[in-house]
């Protein structure tokens, strides 16, 4: 099974619950709808890993910076910065044919994940950005989603147990691209302007 760290222990998810179209930015950048009820997929367990690769069997990766929250008793319990992987190309197709979206967004290698740690009292302040090779490309925060994490954790548990350990992505903010061999990815969770969480990967 594949862990993350959680406050310095290892934690093993059950599965990582994304949302999809969280905020407007991203929905225009890649010309989508508006959904009228949240979009939900999951990653299993074996997508998680830490390292970055640009392209797996020479299929490009563009990645997804995300606010990331770990489920305790079935409340949000810990913070992280997190990559929801994609095969950008591949989920296009599928889109277009109504297929699921496994393919292009469950495989090994799809998420990865900063230390978690405590949230803040006050979780509404929370705000993400990604740097790479030193600019800043994507910048977000719970005040610019469509749904706010509280609510995703509500509506997810209307069909879906979510067990301790789990993750909840919660979207990309506008800015998603491709990731090249040898950039530096640098993502940080910040609340009221200071750093909670950071992390860097290079691309392989
Ligand atoms: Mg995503």
């Amino acid at each position: 099974m594949q862990t993350i760290l959680v406050r310095g222990q290892s934690v093993s998810p059950s599965k990582i619950v994304c949302v999809g179209r969280n905020y407007a930015g991203h929905i225009e950048e890649l010309g989508n709808e508006t959904p009228a009820e949240m979009v939900v997929f999951i990653k299993p367990n074996s997508a998680i890993s830490d390292i970055l690769r640009s392209q797996i069997a020479e299929t490009p990766l563009h990645f997804e910076s995300e606010l990331c929250f770990l489920v305790m008793a079935g409340r949000l319990g810990a913070v992280a910065f997190g990559l929801d992987l994609t095969k950008r190309d591949l989920q296009s197709t599928l889109k277009c044919k109504g297929l699921p979206w496994e393919r292009a967004k469950a495989f090994d290698g799809s998420a990865l994940f900063s230390q978690f740690v405590a949230l803040p009292t006050d979780p509404t302040g929370l705000a993400l950005q990604l740097r790479v090779d030193g600019e800043l490309r994507q910048a977000g925060g719970v005040d610019m989603m469509i749904y706010p994490p509280n609510s995703i954790v509500e509506e997810i548990s209307r069909f879906m147990t979510l067990e301790d350990g789990d993750v909840i992505m919660t979207g990309t903010p506008a800015g998603v691209g491709r990731v090249h061999t040898g950039e530096r990815f640098e993502g940080s969770v910040l609340a009221g302007g200071e750093v909670l969480v950071d992390v860097a990967w290079v691309a392989q």
